[in-house]
């Protein structure tokens, strides 16, 4: 899939569009999630143009992977819940349901956030 440049994210970074930054450096910004499903719900977003994970795994270089494991590590200290446990989860493509073709992981934490979601059908 060819990366759409006006996808909500892409203008989040081109700063057209506004949110609560949590973390940033050279190469992620990571904002609160507009429609949180946890307490802490923050998505985590390399600033390269990348679609979703198999883009990044494919094309980013190893400074952007590096940065974008730690970006996420990170944020979890951040916002506390480190130390109480977590969820990291990336949708890639249709079936995943991904919404915005940006690659963006969804770190979920503050209460128990129940078992792994298990596809039905
Ligand atoms: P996906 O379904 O693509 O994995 O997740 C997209 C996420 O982006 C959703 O959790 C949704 O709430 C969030 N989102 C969509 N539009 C905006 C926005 O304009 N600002 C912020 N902060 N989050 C957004």
């Amino acid at each position: 899939m060819a990366y759409d440049k006006n996808n909500i994210f892409a203008k989040i970074l081109r700063g057209e569009i506004p949110c609560e930054v949590i973390d940033e450096d050279e190469y992620t910004l990571s904002f609160a999630d507009i429609n949180p499903q946890a307490p802490v719900h923050i998505l985590v977003i390399p600033k390269g143009a990348y679609t979703d994970w198999s883009d990044f795994a494919v094309h980013a270089s190893g400074e952007e992977m590096s940065a974008f494991f730690k970006a996420i590590s990170r944020v979890a200290e951040l916002t506390g819940i480190g130390k109480t446990g977590y969820r990291v989860i990336s949708n890639i493509g249709p079936d995943s349901h991904q919404e915005v073709p940006h690659l963006h992981m969804h770190v979920l934490g503050g209460t128990p956030i129940g078992p792994l979601v298990v596809a039905k059908g």
